[in-house]
């Protein structure tokens, strides 16, 4: 089913203390719109911030995930142990982990469905360089993500997929791609999703854009007919730019 979803991934931010306090300033908040929430603390946070949810509606995110279940992955977390602290979703592909970690369309995948097969949730990242866009190339390289991340996915797991657009130009750098131009992408993600499985799943599926999402920009964002939530960063580390975005139909 197509939900409205905000999410926040605050990357390598916050010491326990810190993301345990943020969460406890959310929960109310989130308690207050119809729509999903989800944040992504860092993986030493994510039990404390799990017990401090507890209750709460926000969903536990993790920001990443081993391809393994258990074994000589030096630095890897894998799908049990997010699942042992209450891990309900994983951010997957995002552009950190495609730009400066060096991971392959093939790689993610393997990821994505290990998550799906041990029944989490899978926020799969997708979006294009400054200079893929500049080429005229932001189709090819999302259909590519798009179709190198769900290679394999069945049609009765995409219910537990969210993809999220995010240009890679616009994280982190104040820069946010026009509403009409977040969705035009978005609405070539759904069409490929209609091709690739049907058109009742495309129309389902819920898309986020990511990219310098504010309080000040939210609304006309979310106005727009195939962007159904955010996938936010920078603004996610305070209850004042967070709540504001959570609450942007208020
Ligand atoms: C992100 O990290 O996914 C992101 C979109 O970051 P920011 O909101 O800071 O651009």
């Amino acid at each position: 089913m197509r939900r409205t979803y905000i999410a926040g991934n605050w990357k390598m931010h916050k010491t326990v203390s810190e993301a345990v306090a943020l969460a406890r300033e959310l929960a109310p908040a989130a308690a207050e719109v119809d729509h999903d929430v989800m944040i992504a603390p860092p993986f030493t946070s994510l039990a404390s911030v799990g017990e401090a949810l507890r209750g709460s509606k926000i969903i536990l995110g993790a920001q990443n995930m081993g391809p393994a279940e258990s074994g000589a992955h030096t630095g890897e977390v894998s799908p049990l142990m997010l699942l042992d602290v209450g891990v309900q979703t994983v951010i997957l592909g995002h552009s950190e982990r495609r730009h400066k970690y060096g991971e392959p369309d093939e790689l993610i995948n393997e990821k994505v469905l290990l998550a799906l097969g041990h029944g989490l949730a899978v926020v799969l990242c997708v979006g294009e360089t400054i200079e893929e866009r500049e080429s005229g190339t932001t189709e090819n390289v999302v259909e590519r993500q798009v179709r190198g991340g769900l290679a394999g996915v069945l049609s009765d797991q995409m219910e537990r997929i969210t993809v999220a657009y995010e240009p890679v130009w616009a994280i982190g750098t104040g820069k946010t791609a026009t509403p009409e131009d977040a969705d035009a992408v978005h609405a070539f993600i759904r069409r490929l999703v209609a091709e690739l499985y049907s058109s009742d799943i495309a129309e389902d599926l819920t898309i986020q854009y990511g990219g310098s999402v504010k309080p000040a920009n939210v609304k006309d964002l979310m106005a727009k007919s195939n962007i159904d939530g955010a996938l936010v960063g920078g603004a996610s580390l305070t209850a004042e730019a967070f709540i504001p975005i959570v609450k942007f139909d208020a």
